[in-house]
């Protein structure tokens, strides 16, 4: 059994942590981590993290809550510069996020718009965030026509009127560790056909929790993928080899991944 965790923050632990999170991700069948940037520095940093291990990629892109004052062309360039690295498999973290103290709409709109047209200029699928901006977001992905490159809304917690205009449109929905507590996402995943979702866990440092042992680590795929298992009465290694199929199908197999995951890459199943 593989799995993929199609989105994390790895390169935002503590360096001498990563090799320990990557191990525990192995023992847990997680044989590729995708690792996202969410400015400049951290884009960078996912890209050199992806050099120094193996099984894990990086997307690169400025994340809706790291926007500051403008989006400017400097910006858009120094995005397509990382994106243009050989390594670079996606543009992500990109996306909307409509609350109270988010940074300006007008700034978030113009840089989801602009990183579109960069995954566009590229080839690159986008995998992105989206909060309170549903309507929004499925807006802009048809205006920018995003379909074209492909990708997936990440840490999805919609209804399925989201989900089903995310799959009309091609685009994949990844789900994390909320589907295990949230009655009402279970019922959408109930809905949504498997060869439409990818896994992720969106881990990232957790100071925050009491027990370090509690932190979502990319380990945790494996339990989402069980929870996925339970609600859809599908097998687990069918699960996993579909998922994993699935984010081959959304990165157009590139290479690299699919020199890992060769047995998943020729799964034949729908
Ligand atoms: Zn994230």
């Amino acid at each position: 059994m593989k799995l993929i965790d199609c989105h994390t923050h790895l390169h935002d632990f503590e360096e001498t942590e990563i090799s320990e999170i990557i191990h525990r991700a192995k023992l847990a069948n997680v044989a590729a981590i995708i690792t996202a940037g969410t400015t400049i520095e951290s884009s960078a940093n996912a890209i050199n993290l992806s050099k120094s291990y193996d099984h894990v990629f990086p997307g690169v892109g400025i994340h809706p809550n790291e926007l500051n004052e403008s989006f400017s062309e400097k910006t858009t360039t120094q995005i397509l510069e990382l994106a243009s690295n050989d390594e670079v498999i996606m543009i992500s973290e990109i996306g909307l996020e409509f609350r109270e103290n988010s940074p300006d709409r007008a700034v978030q709109y113009k840089a989801f718009r602009r990183q579109i047209g960069i995954a566009r200029e590229l080839s690159l699928p986008i995998v992105f965030h989206c909060r309170g901006a549903y309507e929004d977001t499925i807006r802009v992905l048809k205006e920018e026509r995003a379909f074209e490159v492909g990708g997936a809304m990440h840490y999805f917690q919609a209804d399925q009127i989201i989900a089903n205009q995310l799959i009309d449109l091609g685009f994949y929905v990844s789900l994390g560790r909320p589907l295990s507590r949230i009655d009402e996402l279970q019922e959408v995943t109930l809905n949504i056909p498997i060869n439409r979702i990818l896994i992720e866990t969106d881990s990232f440092p957790q100071p925050f929790k009491k027990y370090r042992e509690n932190w979502t680590e990319p380990r945790h795929t494996l339990d989402v993928a069980n929870e996925i298992s339970c609600i859809k009465n599908i097998d687990i290694e069918e699960v996993a080899s579909i998922t994993s199929h699935n984010t081959l199908q959304m990165l157009k197999n590139p290479i690299k991944l699919k020199h890992h995951f060769d047995s998943v890459f020729h799964y034949s199943g729908t």
